[in-house]
């Protein structure tokens, strides 16, 4: 691992070039302004990668020298590459990346196939949302307040197929509607933040709350640079290695 993490952020990039609503929100992708956000972050360094790059934008050399992948995904989710995907499963799970899984990336195939879930939950309508931190010692909620409001969002709400290892925000929706929508997996050795505002239509990657938990979800999804790897697969011990060492 280098000194600075090695960001990777990875965006489907389609509804920017055919929809001229979400175009003029975020002109050179969602992926550029979250981006240009991280980007003030003097421990990151961040690369762009979209579906229709070559490899999907996900060559080996690109997996292999990232830290913390960004996922945002939603229209086209079968066309991701199932390999593509068994290596950043298994690439998280080794300890070797850690994964932040943005809005509509809650059905897409690495989040399923990470956190081991349908990801199925409900939806509706845009409109206000309240994001409330129901765990504010959380490093992920560093510099945010107790709630912040979303004017215009897309309703997303329980019941979300998912049981976290720890939960940092829940959401309140006008039309009463609630949502767990901050949370942390440990899968492996790694770690997965999942993370629901960011709707395409809706401005929420400008937002500076919104930045700066993807920002904090970054550097707590980070693996440790101890060093030495992890050791891979279930090795049988040796069972006079074992005998002589505990003997002394
Ligand atoms: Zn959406």
């Amino acid at each position: 691992m280098s000194s600075k993490i090695r960001v990777t952020i990875w965006n489907e990039f389609r509804h920017e070039k055919h929809m001229p609503e979400v175009q003029a929100l975020y002109p050179d992708g969602m992926h550029a302004t979250i981006a240009s956000y991280l980007a003030k972050d003097a421990e990151i360094e961040v690369t762009l990668a979209a579906l229709d790059d070559p490899e999907q934008g996900l060559p080996d050399e690109v997996l292999n020298n990232t830290d913390v992948l960004l996922w945002w995904g939603h229209c086209a989710h079968h066309e991701v590459r199932d390999d593509i995907v068994a290596k950043i499963q298994q690439r998280v799970y080794q300890g070797k990346m850690g994964l932040v899984v943005l809005h509509s990336g809650h059905h897409s195939k690495v989040f399923r196939s990470v956190v081991g879930t349908t990801g199925n939950l409900s939806w509706g309508r845009e409109q206000k949302e309240i994001v409330w931190c129901v765990n504010p010692a959380h490093p992920i909620a560093a510099g945010i307040p107790d709630h912040f409001c979303l004017e215009l969002e897309e309703l997303y709400a329980e019941p979300f197929a998912v049981q976290p290892d720890e939960l940092v925000f829940t959401a309140w929706f006008e039309d009463g509607y609630i949502m767990r929508n901050g949370m942390v997996f440990n899968r492996g050795y790694g770690k997965v933040f999942y993370f629901q505002p960011g709707h395409e239509s809706c401005p929420s990657y400008h937002n500076e709350y919104v930045e700066r938990i993807i920002n904090n979800g970054v550097h707590y999804v980070k693996p440790n640079a101890f060093g030495f790897d992890i050791p891979e697969g279930a090795p049988c011990v040796h069972p006079h290695k074992v005998t002589d060492e505990f003997a002394k």
